[in-house]
């Protein structure tokens, strides 16, 4: 028996043949990457439900040679999860690892095992008066140990911060199969380094993430969700720093969009919903959250808005009076995606700068995107409140998705060109994988990235989880 072979078959032995899984059909739920970009071939997928289970796997697999790749939902969009040809690997998904293990009302705290999904993490908040609040599209799927591992952001960063920010403790099982048990519920607690943050957005390379104690937060008692019409990024720019002036820590959300994204669902989605009387070029989507019910919230967004339309920042502005008429509001932001993938040829981009520069970047980006291919369709969007912005870019009509798609490296070397200068992040939210490996060793300050290295090698100096992903080889 080969030592993979041995290695699976004492896997077997010790998980159960449930928790082992090979054969293409078997393996086909898990092996593949979200965007379809690269092909993934694990060895086997292992499917461990408890946390000595999962330092199992890993000591097995460190004995046989075989790297292993951590996998929560498999939403990631850099290729995190993918196993390539070059070194034998297998997949450990942790979705069955589900478990809700505590959530303490009167401390503001719950823990839950990785394998959760976050809209389970989210319904156990509520289910105890309480808000998680991390909020993304792939919420009913991606897991609690993969928003960590990523530090994923979404549409409420503006106020709660990144994944990162709402993370008290951590169960980590370690490359040489130990485990650390660093489950700590404290607010305040300066006994040295502060271990967690090494493994939250490590993307699976430094540690496997078994379990979480994360921050609850009193839930909003009023919501009050707008729709405003705005001439341009600058205005919207306006906009947010007069909300924040009247409304203060209340803004939760600020999504700026293109025109498209009604143009585009009209188009491709069939869905004609204009909320607005009057086209305007671009839109922002806002929100704010308070803690008590009454009109404060809604007259202070209501004196932004007035202010900036007699600016004229605003040119009009709806509210949600509904529940029906929010999820409306929000289907038009969540499009956006969808529209992309009936381009047939888009570049995505996922890219920060200081909020202040969003505009500089959107008028950049387009007028050299535009010298570069003339026709070609840029819609960035997305989470300006926190000077997040997915500047991405589609096939001028008349061109061949294919013919574009071979263009992908000089536009994006465009692209984040200008976010460079602008001293903004070329991943801003989705993290680094396999795909943007390359690139990170290229821009990385060299100091941060031999500090990166070390800190690999100390804990993995086999190099044994998720290789490749992160630090190129
Ligand atoms: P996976 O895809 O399974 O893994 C992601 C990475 O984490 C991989 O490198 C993997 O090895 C590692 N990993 C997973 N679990 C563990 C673990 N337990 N321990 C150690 N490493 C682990 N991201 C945002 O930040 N904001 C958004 O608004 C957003 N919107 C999205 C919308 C859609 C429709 C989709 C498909 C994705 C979106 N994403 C967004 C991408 C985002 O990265 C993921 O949805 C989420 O963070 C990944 O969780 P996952 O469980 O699917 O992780």
């Amino acid at each position: 028996m080969t030592d993979t072979a041995s290695a699976l078959a004492r896997l077997t032995d010790r998980l159960g043949p449930a928790a082992v899984l090979t054969g293409a059909e078997a393996m086909a739920p898990y092996a593949f990457d979200w965007r379809g970009i690269e092909e993934s071939h694990p060895l086997a997928v292992l499917r461990p439900a408890a946390t000595e289970q999962v330092a199992t796997c890993v000591a097995l697999c460190a004995d046989a040679g075989l790297a292993v790749i951590p996998q929560g939902g498999n939403t990631g969009l850099v290729g995190g999860t993918v196993a390539r040809r070059e070194r034998p690997a297998v997949l450990l998904n942790l979705g069955r690892m589900d478990r809700i293990r505590d959530v303490d009302a009167l401390d503001f705290t719950l823990v839950a095992e990785a394998g959760c999904t976050l809209a389970a993490v989210q319904t156990a908040a509520e289910a105890a008066d309480r808000l998680f609040p991390l909020s993304l599209g792939s919420e009913g799927t991606c897991t609690l140990g993969g928003v960590l591992s990523t530090n994923a952001g979404g549409i409420l960063t503006v106020r709660y911060g990144n994944a990162r920010d709402l993370v008290l403790g951590l169960e980590v099982v370690l490359p040489d199969g130990r485990v650390w048990n660093g489950l700590r519920r404290l607010r305040k607690d300066n006994t040295g380094y502060d271990l967690k943050h090494l493994f939250l957005g490590a993307e699976g390379t430094l540690g496997i993430v078994t379990a979480a104690s994360v921050k609850l937060f009193p839930r909003p008692r009023q919501v009050e969700t707008a729709f405003a019409a705005v001439p341009d990024p600058d205005a919207a720019i306006d906009l947010l720093a007069r909300l924040r002036a009247a409304a203060g820590e209340a803004v939760t959300a600020f999504e700026l969009m293109p025109r498209f994204a009604i143009d585009g669902a009209a188009a491709f989605l069939d869905r004609r919903f204009d909320p607005l009387a009057a086209p305007a070029p671009w839109y922002v989507l806002l929100e704010l959250g308070g803690g008590m019910p009454g009109r404060a919230l809604r007259e202070a967004a209501e004196e932004a808005l007035a202010e900036a339309a007699v600016a004229g920042t605003v040119l009009d502005a709806t509210f949600a009076e509904t529940g029906e008429r929010r999820r409306q509001l929000w289907a038009i932001r969540e499009g956006l995606p969808e529209i992309g993938r009936k381009l047939g040829g888009v570049v995505h981009h996922d890219v920060s700068v200081p909020v202040s520069r969003i505009p500089a970047l959107i008028a950049r980006g387009t007028a050299a995107l535009e010298a570069l291919i003339p026709g070609v369709r840029p819609y960035p969007f997305g989470h300006a409140g926190d000077g997040n912005i997915h500047f991405n870019v589609g096939r001028p009509e008349t061109m061949p998705g294919k013919d574009f798609l071979a263009r992908a490296t000089e536009v994006t070397a465009l692209v984040h060109g200008i976010v460079r200068e602008l001293g903004g992040s070329f991943s801003a939210e989705h993290g680094i994988g396999g795909r943007k490996a390359a690139e990170l060793a290229a821009t990385k300050d060299p100091v941060e990235l031999d500090l990166m290295r070390r800190i690999k090698r100390t804990l993995d100096p086999d190099d044994l989880l998720n290789p490749g992903k992160v630090l190129p080889p």
